[in-house]
């Protein structure tokens, strides 16, 4: 296959962006979306959003299955808890870390700036916390009552915790497991081929999701309140570019303008679901197939990352905290600004990657350092837009995060990490099903037959 087909798919999906930023803004710009108007009516609201969320159902529907299987397969792959456990804390801590270094960054850059200082605003938009869970029940609910309902609920962290219990199971039966290891080898591979198929269709989704997104923008209240969107999409490209590639640096040694080029396709999965957890099937794909983390490392950062680390989060808490404290006249001083960088980061451990559940988590901060929540209503318009943007900050530093571990336990293929087209996707080749493969498997599903 010519490099040039090889490369494809990212360049569609990147052209999908653009073409659905285009679209969109021009449907918001023209008015076109104007209620009761045909293109929103039967495009917008018809078409692009049929189509968006048919396929994020379908990224999805790979999250829950492809997070069970690999993981068993990584801890047998492992087969040292030992081992286990160290990727387990070294993980835990760096993105602990990251998360704390973003948000003290992020108050930072935003106190400098003085942002929202001497500002009126006033909102038509309420927004009415919701309750979080105590942290103390984050940590009873890491062992599922019942896994198949957290797998039903796709609840991150107790479907980890059973996954990673199963696998370690696996390795204390031993050889007798080995009809059931091979089998979630299997599963697992058959999971990833649904990955691409799922892939192959992104560049239309992507386009669907964007349009419909960028068409829904308010944007007045884009101009009002521009001093917030700059200062918070400067610090995430300044989390993202600076911080995070000094840290994959140092840490690993390996190349960022390497990484900066592989991990766009995840970025515009996260940017356009504005889901960490959906993006879990491309980040556990960019990861393994694209950086060289063999998947005994990545099938537990991954689906852990989009659980518990969010530094674009924590950079929007950051941000709009002291921008509302600024609104609102309020000094939080030294001991406000600290206690909002530990409830941040403590707060992402108990939610999951999900759009806007970023304001939750802000509304969490608020309650502690008493803010006004009906403050978070201030930034509520331009919510959505900075919701893709974090996430793809975040899905961004579960990668870094997987990589710089898988490097330092030498679980890394460097060869696979340099090579620029190592595990491009090839739209033809992943959806193309060879005809000596049917033929062969008719004759299985025969012989099996006969065997009865
Ligand atoms: N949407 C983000 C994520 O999935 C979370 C948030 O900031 O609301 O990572």
């Amino acid at each position: 296959m010519s490099e040039s087909k090889k490369m494809s798919l990212t360049v569609k999906v990147l052209v999908g962006m653009v073409l659905g930023i285009i679209v969109g803004l021009a449907i918001n710009v023209l008015g076109l979306n104007a209620s009761g108007s045909f293109i929103n009516e039967y495009i917008v609201n018809g078409l692009f959003l049929v189509i968006g969320k048919m396929f994020v159902n379908a990224l999805k529907m790979l999250v829950v299955p492809l997070v069970f299987f690999s993981l068993i397969c990584g801890v047998c792959g492992i087969g040292n808890i030992k081992m286990l456990g160290r990727i387990g804390t070294k993980s835990f801590a760096l993105y602990m870390l990251t998360t704390a270094i973003a948000i003290a960054t992020a108050i930072s850059i935003a106190a400098v700036m003085g942002i929202g200082k001497g500002m009126n605003l006033i909102s038509d938009a309420t927004f009415t916390g919701r309750d979080a869970p105590p942290l103390s029940q984050v940590i009873i609910d890491i062992i599922p009552k019942n896994p198949i309902n957290s797998m039903a609920n796709g609840d991150m962290l107790p479907i980890i915790f059973f996954s990673i219990l199963v696998g370690i199971s696996m390795l204390l039966v031993g050889r007798k497991a080995k009809s059931f290891i091979e089998g979630a080898e299997i599963a697992n591979e058959i999971m990833m081929k649904m990955v691409n198929i799922v892939m192959a269709v992104a560049p239309y989704a992507v386009f669907a999701l964007i349009a419909k997104a960028m068409s829904d923008l308010g944007m007045g209240l884009l101009a009002s309140l521009a001093g917030y969107v700059m200062v918070l999409v400067g610090s995430l490209m300044f989390h993202l570019f600076v911080t995070m590639m000094i840290v994959l640096k140092i840490f690993s040694g390996l190349s960022p303008v390497k990484f900066i080029k592989k991990i766009r396709t995840a970025q515009v999965f996260a940017f356009s679901t504005a889901s960490s957890n959906a993006t879990i099937p491309v980040t556990l794909r960019t990861v393994t197939k694209r950086f060289g983390v063999n998947n005994s490392v990545a099938s537990f950062t991954v689906p852990f990352g989009a659980t518990i680390n969010m530094d674009g989060t924590a950079i929007m808490q950051g941000v709009a905290t002291v921008f509302i404290a600024n609104v609102y006249g309020v000094d939080l001083g030294i001991t406000g600004y600290l206690t909002v960088i530990l409830m941040s980061v403590l707060a992402s451990i108990g939610t999951a990657g999900v759009p806007g559940v970023g304001l939750i988590m802000l509304s969490m901060v608020f309650v502690q350092v008493g803010l006004p929540i009906e403050g978070i209503g201030l930034v509520l318009g331009v919510d959505r837009l900075m919701d893709m943007i974090r996430t793809a900050v975040n899905v961004s530093g579960d990668a870094v995060v997987s990589t710089v571990v898988a490097k330092s336990e030498g679980k890394l293929d460097v060869d696979v990490y340099n090579d620029p087209d190592a595990g491009m996707i090839d739209t033809d080749e992943s959806i193309h099903i060879d005809e000596t493969v049917e033929v062969e498997m008719a004759e299985i599903v025969e012989e099996t037959k006969d065997r009865k």
